[in-house]
């Protein structure tokens, strides 16, 4: 089926997979299979000679799997892409593949608490070091390129203070001194953000979020060229074997083809849910991309189709005030994670950051009052007048 010319709300319902070869099957079948059997042992023997395609073993490939990998760098416009059994798996596949001992990494300043974790890992292990810009300028991060540099790793929205970096300044700046560049996109998802088209070498996802949508299923996606994301399916993918399932990338599948209607949903949501958090009298400070009043609105024009569905802000108080207000809540459920289609509310410092040393987390910006909303599907009112009676019970105290 030829879709090249498709627009992205068809592409996630149809690209990828052609029901003739299925026996008419509308629904991806979920190949639940360890292995593959060889109609002769020659066969067997040509297969894993990589002289003919076909499948072997389900740590290697597997055809549901296949399915949303074909859908998911079409989304992202790259030439391939991998599915790993988390988003850490996706990271980690791709930053070992990219890098060797005593390298080092220019990462976004604030990301994913995990990741920041496996940095850590990486300079302890294999003396692989890492430096954190908030890449404002060019001349910050040109300062901090060494001749080990290879890989520029960039969060935008960088969680959870929703900064944006833009890209293709970042871009301009690795390509002068051949290092690739590799974004997470979970917060915005190919829908809102296609960091590939500005010149980015490689996309990572936190399937688990937006893409599933449905918070049943944790998952990871890569997406770059042919010739990387083959060296991670031979490497990093197979020999660490961080694979997906198959029932897993099928849930993934299925979520996938809702995203445009949910993102715009969660993004309208997100933008109302942020605008009335900015005129609460407890509300200290809202974090929202696509703010007017941002320095970096320009970015988030040129990069993002949508501001995204997530919300931060800090409201007035003492750490304990905050987990009173978090208690308080009805509707809302206190946990980590986004994307989904709850609405779901987790507080920084003490959860997805606490990991992080307070004083690299108050650089970050992410102080004691810092709360994150990942704002769900439900009705805004109703989300607003639940965080509006946690406020109110607050001012009385
Ligand atoms: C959740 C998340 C990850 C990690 O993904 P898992 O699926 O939990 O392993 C990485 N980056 C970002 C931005 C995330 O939100």
């Amino acid at each position: 089926m030829e879709n090249l010319e498709r627009q992205f709300q068809t592409l996630v319902i149809h690209h990828g997979y052609d029901s003739k070869e299925h026996l008419g099957s509308l629904s991806v079948p979920i190949y639940q299979t360890s292995t593959f059997t060889f109609d002769t042992a020659e066969q067997g023997e040509a297969r894993f000679a990589g002289r003919e395609e076909g499948y072997v073993y389900s740590r290697l490939a597997n055809p549901t799997v296949r399915a949303l990998e074909e859908k998911m760098a079409c989304l992202e416009g790259g030439e391939a892409a991998l599915a790993f059994g988390s988003g850490m798996a996706a990271v980690s596949a791709v930053l070992i593949a990219l890098t060797k001992a005593n390298d080092h990494i220019i990462c976004s300043q604030g990301v994913y608490g995990c990741t920041f974790g496996l940095l850590q890992l990486f300079k302890k292990k294999f003396n692989i070091s890492h430096d954190f810009c908030s890449m404002q300028t060019e001349e910050e991060i040109d300062r901090l390129i060494r001749p080990e540099t290879v890989c520029i790793y960039v969060e935008t929205p960088i969680n959870p203070t929703m900064k944006l970096v833009d890209l293709e300044m970042v871009v301009k700046i690795a390509k002068e001194h051949g290092i690739k560049v590799v974004v997470d996109n979970t917060f915005c998802s190919p829908y809102l953000q296609k960091p590939l088209l500005f010149g980015c070498d490689v996309v990572v996802h936190s399937a688990t979020k937006y893409i599933g949508g449905h918070g049943d299923s944790v998952a990871g996606i890569a997406v770059g060229s042919k010739e990387f994301m083959k060296e991670v399916a031979k490497t990093t993918q197979k020999d660490i074997g961080c694979i997906i399932s198959p029932f897993d990338a099928w849930l993934l599948l299925r979520g996938l083809k809702t995203l445009p209607v949910r993102m715009d949903r969660h993004c309208e949501n997100a933008e109302t849910i942020a605008n009335l958090l900015k005129e609460h009298p407890l509300v200290y400070k809202v974090y929202y991309p696509h703010d007017p009043d941002k320095s970096d609105y320009t970015i988030s024009q040129k990069q993002m189709k949508y501001g995204g569905g997530l919300v931060s802000f800090e409201i007035k108080g003492t750490k304990q005030d905050v987990q009173r207000f978090l208690n308080r809540l009805q509707l809302i459920k206190i946990a980590v994670s986004l994307g989904d289609t709850e609405t779901l509310i987790q507080h920084p410092a003490t959860m997805t950051h606490a990991v992080v040393p307070e004083e690299v987390r108050k650089n970050m910006g992410i102080s004691d009052q810092l709360i994150r909303l990942s704002v769900g599907l439900e009705a805004w009112e109703d989300i607003w007048q639940d965080l509006n009676q946690a406020l109110s019970s607050l001012s009385i105290l």
